[in-house]
C-alpha cells in the first residue's frame, strides 16, 4: 500500500529507524519525526548489538549497519569474582553510545528524506496523518491515553538497577559482584567508546533500603543525578573503575518495567520499540526489539492494500517474536536477581550457568562460542580432569554422570521411570513448556541452597535443558517421562 503522509512520535531508535526505513520504502510518502528533547540531550550510556540483530539490520539496511559499526566498539566478555577473573570470546558482540547511535540514526533518517522535528512534544490526536507511529518510550503517553484498547499491562520488577558510565574503555565486558556491609552489588559493564564504559549496577530492594538509596533518591532533582548512589558505588567498585568515580547521566535508580500489549494498534495508531513492548536489559535487546519491529512493520505496509489489513499482520506476524524474546528475557532477568547465591560455584561453572540461564544456548551452542571455558565449567561439574571431558554429545555425557551425595550415591543423573517418587527427595516438575521447565529449575535451585538433593522430571524434547541445569548446578537428578 502507497502511504502519503506518517507522522512519528519519538526520535529514539525504534522512531528513527522506522521513518528511515518507511522513507525508503516509500519515497513518495512524507515521514515526520516529532521528538520532544533537544538532539545532543539524551538518558543512558552505551548499549549492546548482538550478532542477530546486526544480521537482521544488515539484510535490511546495510548502509546503516555499516555507519553504526563504524562508530561502535567491539567487545569480549568476562566474569570476575574476588581476584579471579575468566574471559569468553564471543564472537561479533559490539557496542555503541546510545547518543552516538541516535546521531547515526538521525543522519540516516535525513539522507533518506525524513523530515526531524525535535522539541516538540505531539501526542497521536494531534498531527494529520495516514499512519502515526508511537514510537514514545516505555513512559508511551500514546499507549497509557488508549490503555484500554492496547490491553496494555506493566509489570514492576522488584530489584533495582543504575545506569551510569565510567570515563575510560574497560579492557572487555564485565561481570563482577561486590558484597559491602548493606548487601550484594552487581556491575555489568562494558566498553563502548575509546573513552567511555557503560556500568549498569544493580542489586536488590533490601540492599538497597539499608544503603540509604530509598533516601537519597529523594532529594534528585528532575534530570539530575543520585550523587549519594555514584560515590558509595565507585567505592564499592574501586577496583574495577581503577579509581576513578563513576559518572552519572539522568542517573536514579530505577525498577525495571515489563510492557506487554494484547494490541499493538488502534485505528491508524500502532504503538513501536519500548511503547509496545520491552525486555529486560540483562539480553541487551531492547534496542533490537525496537529496530525489529520497525523492520516488520514496513515489511507489513509494503506487502498488504490497506492500513487495517497491514497493522493487523504485522500484530501477527511480529508477536510470537517478540513474546518469546521477552519471556527469555524475564528469565534471564530472574537468574540474575539470585546470583548472589552462586557465588560458591567455580568461575567457569558460573559462566556455564550464565550462557544457559534462558533457555536460549545449549551446552553444545556454548561449545561453539567459548569451548574451554566450558570444558572447564563440565570438569567441574562431574568433579574429573579436563580431558576426561568430551568435546561431542555433551548433553549425554553430563546426564550420565555418577552422584555421590554423602552416604547415597546413583551411577548416573538419570533415573528410571518412576524411581524418583520413592527415592525420598525434593521433586519438581519439568515436564510442560520450556519456560515451565525453566522455572521448575528455578524452584529446584532454590531448594538445593537449603540443602535439599532435587530430582526433576522432564519430557524427553527438555534433555538439552536438563543437562545444563544439572551442569550449572540447580538440579541433582532426571527423570525422564517418556
Ligand atoms: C539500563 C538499560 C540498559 C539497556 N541496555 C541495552 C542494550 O545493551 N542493548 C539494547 O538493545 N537495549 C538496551 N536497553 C534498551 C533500550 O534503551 C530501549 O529498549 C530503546 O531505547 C527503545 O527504543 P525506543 O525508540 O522504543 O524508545 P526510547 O529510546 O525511549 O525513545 C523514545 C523517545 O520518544 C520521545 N518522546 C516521548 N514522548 C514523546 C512525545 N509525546 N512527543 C515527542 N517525543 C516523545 C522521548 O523523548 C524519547 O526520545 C537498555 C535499557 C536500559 C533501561
Amino acid at each position: 500500500m502507497e502511504l502519503k503522509q506518517v507522522a512519528v512520535l519519538g526520535g529514539g531508535p525504534g522512531g528513527l529507524f522506522a521513518a528511515r526505513l518507511l522513507k525508503l520504502h516509500q519515497p513518495g510518502c512524507r515521514v515526520v519525526v516529532y521528538e520532544r528533547s533537544e538532539p545532543e540531550r539524551t538518558f543512558g550510556f552505551g548499549v549492546g548489538l548482538q550478532t542477530a540483530t546486526q544480521h537482521n539490520l544488515r539484510r535490511a539496511d546495510p548502509e546503516l549497519l555499516d555507519a553504526i559499526l563504524a562508530r561502535a566498539l567491539p567487545h569480549e566478555m568476562s566474569m570476575s569474582i574476588g581476584d579471579e577473573t575468566v574471559a569468553m570470546p564471543i564472537r561479533d558482540l559490539i557496542a555503541i553510545g546510545r547518543g552516538t547511535l541516535l546521531e547515526v540514526l538521525r543522519d540516516q533518517a535525513v539522507r533518506a528524506g525524513v523530515e526531524l522535528r525535535y522539541g516538540q512534544q505531539v501526542s497521536a490526536g494531534d498531527v494529520l496523518a495516514d499512519l502515526v507511529i508511537a514510537a514514545d518510550g516505555v513512559n508511551s503517553a500514546t499507549r497509557e491515553s488508549r490503555a484500554d484498547q492496547f490491553g496494555a499491562t506493566i509489570d514492576w520488577h522488584n530489584s533495582l538497577y543504575l545506569w551510569c558510565g565510567a570515563d575510560f574503555a574497560l579492557h572487555r565486558a564485565l561481570f563482577r559482584p561486590e558484597t559491602t556491609e548493606h548487601g550484594a552489588f552487581v556491575a555489568h559493564a562494558y566498553p563502548y567508546a575509546p573513552d567511555r564504559s557503560t556500568f549498569l549496577i544493580e542489586t536488590d530492594a533490601e540492599t538497597w533500603s539499608r544503603a540509604g538509596f530509598d533516601r537519597s533518591g529523594e532529594q534528585v532533582v528532575s534530570g539530575g543525578n543520585d550523587e549519594v548512589a555514584l560515590d558509595y558505588l565507585s567505592q564499592t567498585f574501586a577496583g574495577t573503575l581503577r579509581g576513578r568515580r563513576l559518572i552519572g547521566n539522568q542517573t536514579r535508580w530505577l525498577r525495571f518495567r515489563t510492557v506487554r500489549c494484547e494490541r499493538w494498534h488502534a485505528g491508524n495508531v500502532v504503538l513501536l520499540g519500548d511503547a509496545a513492548a520491552t525486555a529486560h536489559y540483562s539480553i541487551g535487546s531492547g534496542t533490537k526489539l525496537a529496530m525489529e519491529t520497525a523492520i516488520a512493520l514496513v515489511a507489513a505496509l509494503d506487502d498488504a492494500d490497506d492500513l487495517a489489513t497491514a497493522l493487523s499482520s504485522f500484530d501477527a506476524a511480529r508477536r510470537p517474536a517478540v513474546e518469546h524474546l521477552q519471556a527469555v528475557a524475564t528469565r534471564s532477568m530472574l537468574w540474575w536477581d539470585d546470583f548472589p547465591n552462586r557465588l560458591h560455584l567455580p568461575l567457569e561453572q558460573l559462566l556455564l550457568g550464565y550462557m544457559t540461564r534462558a533457555g536460549k544456548v545449549s551446552l553444545d551452542g556454548f561449545a561453539d562460542t567459548a569451548p574451554a571455558v566450558l570444558r572447564r565449567g563440565l570438569a567441574q561439574y562431574a568433579g574429573v580432569a579436563e580431558s576426561e571431558v568430551p568435546s561431542a554429545n555433551l548433553t549425554d555425557w553430563v546426564l550420565s554422570r555418577p552422584l555421590f551425595s554423602g552416604a547415597r550415591s546413583w551411577p548416573t543423573r538419570t533415573v528410571q521411570a518412576g524411581a524418583l517418587a520413592g527415592a525420598g527427595l525434593a521433586v519438581v516438575d519439568a515436564t510442560r513448556s520450556w519456560e515451565e521447565a525453566l522455572s521448575a529449575f528455578e524452584a529446584s535451585e532454590k531448594k538445593r541452597w537449603e540443602g535439599d538433593l532435587v530430582g526433576a522430571r522432564i519430557s524427553s524434547d527438555h534433555r538439552a535443558l536438563a543437562a545444563a541445569a544439572l551442569a550449572s548446578g540447580r538440579v541433582d537428578l532426571i527423570e525422564i517421562d517418556e
